[in-house]
Formats: C-alpha cells, structure tokens, sequence
C-alpha cells in the first residue's frame, strides 16, 4: 500500500494482471477462462507489455545544450494490454483516467489533430508509421488496436510517467508488427526517436529526449550515460555505467514534493533561449563546445571564467556557468562510478543541487527542504532532479538509513506546513519490454 507516503512498484505479474483486468472492463475478456489453454496463441488472451519511468542521477538542464546526462530506469513501470486489430481504430482505457474510453483511427492522426492522455499513444503508431514509410516499407504494418493500461508510475512527478505510456506502447507495436525493433539496442534507439515525436509532435511537449532513451536503452543495474549532441549516431550516444547500489549498501530515495509550480513552461523557455543566445554570443553553436573546451584547460575554472566576461549580464553568467559546470559534474560522476566509488558521488549531488538552485534558478522550497532535511538525517548527498519549480528529489542514502532520512522529510515538510511528500526507491532497474 501507500503507507506514510510510499509508491510501491509492482512485480511484472501484478502489473500484467491489472493491465489485464483493466482491458477486460473495457473491452471484455481479456484472460483464458479456467478451461480454456494458457497459450500466448489463445485467442482471447491478451499480452502485456511494460516500460519504466525514470529519474535522472545527474546532467540538468544539459539536453537542451547538448550536454549530459545520466538517468536510470526505475522499479515502477507503465503496464499495457494491447491486442491488434485488423481496421485502424484505437481504443484505449487507463486505470489512471477511469471510466473514459479514448478512441480514434490511426489514419486521422497527425500534428494537432489529438488531444488528451492518448495522443501519447497514438502518436507513437503514428511515428512508427512514419518510420515505416522513410524504410520504404508498408505503413500500414501498424495496425489499430484496443489497449489498456494501468502504472505505478507517479503522474507528473517529473518520473516521466509520459515517457512510459509511450515506450511501453512503442514496444507493444513493435512486437505485435514484427518489426523486431526492440531485439537491438540500434532497434532501440530507433523506438526511441519514434517516442520523442509522439511527444513533441502529438501530445505537444516540447521535452528533450532523456526520458524514451532512458525508458528502452537504459539496464538493470547501471546508469545510462546520454550524449545529447544532435547529429551523434544514437548507438554511440548511449554508454551503460555501473551503478549497483544494493552491492554496496545504498540506495537511492526519490522524494516526490507532490508540489507542482505555475509558470513552468515559460521558465523553460526562458532558460533555453538564455542558453542559445549565450551560446550565439560566444560564437558558438552549443555550450557543449564551451563545457568541452574548458574541460582540457589546466585551469578548468578560471577558462570558464574569461568566457563568461564576454556575456552580457550576470543572468546569462550565472545559467552558462550552471550549465558547463553541470556538464562537468556529469564526466566527474561517471568516472567514480566506472572506478567502482558510487558511495563517493554525494558531493557532486550537493554540488548540483548548489548550481541549479543559485544559477539556474529552478528549484522549489519543497525541493529545498527536501535535499536540506535529507542531508541533515545522513544522506551521502540529495539534489533536485529533473526540470525543477517541484516534482522530485533524490538523495544516495546508506540502506540502513532509508527510513530514517524518509522521516526527517516527511518531518521537515510539515514543520514547514508542506503537504505531504510521497516516497520511491529507485533501483537502476530493466528497460521495456514484454512481460506476459
Ligand atoms: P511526467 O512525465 O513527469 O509524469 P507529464 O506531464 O510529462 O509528467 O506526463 C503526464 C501525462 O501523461 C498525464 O497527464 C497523462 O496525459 C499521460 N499519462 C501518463 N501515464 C498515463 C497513464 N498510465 N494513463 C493515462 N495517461 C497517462
Ligand atoms: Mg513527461
């Protein structure tokens, strides 16, 4: 249960069993009766694929300049029940929007012609068909279908629940077509792009492309380090970084503030265009160029610091320098990790955390007592992740401890008059996939 604000993951069979149910309310029988055979060929069976959300340990607000990052895919996944259908009508139902069923034909999507939570289903035929179509193959390989869903992702958390509606359907449409995407990393990367345009393109999120990599590249066990410059191979832009915290008595608690700020979209907006013009004044195409070239200086601070002399005001200063240090931060991470000192990264946290929220300018106080209280019950480090103004913080905490530093927040945040924080364990855990 949900008990003092925790978010249980499920086992895929419970995930299978409640994407199940939910398709046999909705569209009737989903499961082989008591005499019937338990084959996968059964035809009133229905299979049920499952993709993760994710949290990001490092690299923020990078995407956009293309930096770095570093997520891992979480325990809590989005399930789905998908069967084909032979016409091109979509009918699909959620758990998490009880008693709507959201129907349309595949041939009449397109850019704004959807709205509401299955234009990010949608959107991923209608990007497969897509890539079907740049293939020379036939488009019409995806077919429609009836799909339901449920998830132990938290909405809207900035956990990417929208990133696992689309991957666990990308991988869904994959197998049911036979296209054999998913069978490759290559394959992978391939679902991914289509994911992205479902988001950018149908549902209208203008997000950068961490959550689907994450979603289908990312391993049980590791940490998976993106390269975000546009134009690099997808394959060579993805590297698999250990990070098995159980091995090493830690863990990672994800604090949902459960606080959502307005004006979120234009902050974003605003950081980006700050980060583009600075770059342009620079003479640069990104500040990537910036964070490389400072990074092979012997003096990696003061290099950074006689290009910031060339911007224009202390705003623009303070976010390039957010953001190249952040850079930074992300190469310093991984080569802990890749020398086997996962327990050595809380400072780095720290450090992020100090840069996003003085620089960049884009936590919260709820993301501030978070990562404060954190700390003070004995977190090796805790920072905001993800865009900021709300959603979630993470903090490296000893496996002993977990309870402890889950109580000091939830302690702070009522001293504080906060509502209620809600609470995740994110093991680095598998990417989408099949699971009955
Ligand atoms: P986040 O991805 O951080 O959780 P977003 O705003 O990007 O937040 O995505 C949340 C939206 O994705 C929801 O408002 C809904 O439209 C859609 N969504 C995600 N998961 C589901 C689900 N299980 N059922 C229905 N809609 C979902
Ligand atoms: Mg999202």
């Amino acid at each position: 249960g949900a008990a003092r604000g925790w978010v249980p993951s499920w086992s895929d069979d419970d995930g299978a069993a409640r994407a199940r149910a939910v398709f046999a309310a909705a569209f009737g029988k989903a499961d082989p009766g008591p005499g019937d055979e338990p084959s996968g060929d059964h035809p009133g069976e229905v299979d049920v694929w499952a993709a993760p959300g994710r949290v990001n340990l490092i690299g923020e607000h990078t995407d956009y300049n293309a930096g770095l990052c570093l997520p891992i895919a979480l325990p809590h996944r989005t399930y789905v029940a998908l069967r084909p259908r032979t016409d091109s009508v979509v009918r699909l139902a959620s758990a998490q929007a009880p008693g709507e069923t959201w129907t349309t034909t595949l041939d009449d999507v397109a850019p704004g012609t959807v709205a509401g939570w299955g234009s990010y289903v949608v959107g991923v035929a209608w990007a497969l068909r897509g890539h079907l179509v740049a293939q020379g193959a036939d488009p019409a390989a995806i077919t429609g279908f009836d799909a339901a869903v449920d998830s132990s992702v938290p909405f809207g958390a900035g956990l990417s629940s929208s990133a696992a509606l689309e991957c666990s359907v990308a991988v869904a449409l994959d197998d049911v077509a036979g296209l054999g995407l998913a069978a490759t990393d290559g394959g992978r990367a391939t679902l991914a792009a289509a994911s992205i345009r479902a988001e950018n393109e149908i549902a209208g999120a203008p997000t950068g492309g961490m959550d689907q990599s994450a979603s289908l590249r990312a391993q049980a066990g590791q940490a998976l380090l993106l390269d975000c410059r546009p134009g690099l191979d997808p394959v060579e832009s993805a590297e698999q970084v250990p990070f098995d915290l159980d091995a090493v008595g830690l863990a990672l608690l994800v604090v949902d503030t459960r606080a959502e700020h307005q004006l979120v979209d234009g902050q974003y907006a605003a950081r980006r265009a700050t980060c583009e013009d600075a770059a342009r004044t620079l003479g640069l195409d990104s500040l990537r160029e910036l964070a490389d070239d400072v990074a092979t200086r012997d003096d990696p601070a003061g290099a950074l610091d006689v290009a910031l002399e060339k911007l224009p005001d202390d705003v623009a200063r303070r976010r390039v320098r957010h953001v190249v240090t952040e850079i930074g931060r992300v190469r310093d991470l991984v080569a802990l990790l890749r020398d086997g000192r996962p327990d050595a990264v809380g400072p780095l946290m720290n450090a992020s955390h100090a840069s996003l929220r003085d620089d960049y300018e884009v936590s919260s106080v709820e993301l501030d007592v978070a990562v404060d209280a954190a700390r003070v019950a004995g977190a090796l480090g805790a920072r905001m992740t993800g865009g900021g103004f709300g959603g979630s913080a993470i903090a490296l905490v000893r496996t002993d401890q977990v309870e402890a530093v889950a109580d000091a927040v939830r302690t702070a945040f009522e001293r504080e008059g906060l509502g209620a924080p809600g609470f995740l364990l994110a093991t680095p855990s598998a990417p989408a996939e099949r699971v009955a």
